[in-house]
């Protein structure tokens, strides 16, 4: 038995399939010599990562919050420079490093930008984001009193879905946004958003509606804005209108 005993290993192993998650890995299939070995994080061989691991966020109850989140989503953008960490850097026009309110309650987190956004360097600022904002409105908010970002900063090509590598490369700086902001709430719009942040392979018709948590944060999954205005039915607003309603009263209940 390694130093430290079963609750060492049990924590190193936590980790360890934490830190794979965090890069992307979402199977795992493990022979026991595998698990013998991982008492020590291993290298991973999917994807280079940069930045901390999912398991690096502090829980809320158990850090002191960053003095002020502006100054500190200064220096993660500044720590992202111009970034060409992953593939995705070479087709991009504008890095979307996430906007809004610093010390917003309710932060929305989305897929990756689109053409406008990459033109304009600003999150859902096309279709979907008219979309998006009819949301933040409709539970009594403004742009400008939230914060929204993507689980990528780059535009994926043809926008198709953002690929593990790529994931595991940017969200690193997506959750030190996070943890900058520590809002009361996160909204994750669509199925890549909610996968990566919950770390899960379940779809968003699942997940929708349902609480969840990230790192001490209750997280609300949602449909995307561009689904909805691809499949604006009855029943798919009445589900957003719940998802919405349930978020804006549990970030009320946090004041
Ligand atoms: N879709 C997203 O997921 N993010 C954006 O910023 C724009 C469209």
């Amino acid at each position: 038995m390694p130093r430290g005993g079963v609750d060492q290993l049990s924590a190193d192993l936590v980790e360890w399939v934490r830190y794979l998650r965090d890069i992307g890995v979402r199977e795992l299939r493990c022979a026991p010599a595998t698990l013998a070995q991982a008492t020590r994080p291993a290298e991973p061989s999917v994807a280079k990562q940069e930045g901390p691991r999912v398991s690096e966020i502090p829980t809320v109850e158990s850090t002191p919050r960053a003095a002020d989140p502006a100054i500190r989503l200064a220096e993660i953008r500044e720590e992202l420079g111009e970034c060409t960490r992953c593939k995705l850097a070479a087709g991009r026009k504008k890095i979307v490093f996430g906007v809004g309110n610093p010390r917003a309650k309710l932060m929305f987190v989305g897929e990756g930008p689109g053409a406008e956004e990459d033109s304009r360097g600003e999150p859902f600022v096309g279709r979907a984001g008219k979309k998006l904002d009819e949301m933040i409105q409709a539970i009594g908010l403004q742009r400008s009193e939230v914060y929204i970002a993507n689980i990528v900063k780059c535009r994926p090509p043809d926008n198709r879905d953002p690929q593990p590598d790529e994931v595991g490369t940017c969200a690193p700086f997506l959750y030190q946004q996070i943890d900058a902001i520590r809002p009361a709430v996160i909204v994750t719009l669509g199925s890549p958003a909610t996968k990566t942040l919950l770390g899960t392979k379940v779809g968003i018709t699942k997940l929708r509606g349902t609480w969840h948590e990230l790192a001490g944060i209750p997280v609300m999954p949602t449909f995307h804005p561009a689904y909805l205005l691809r499949a604006y039915t009855g029943e798919h607003r009445t589900k957003v209108w719940e998802d919405r309603t349930a978020a804006r009263a549990r970030m009320d209940r946090k004041q």
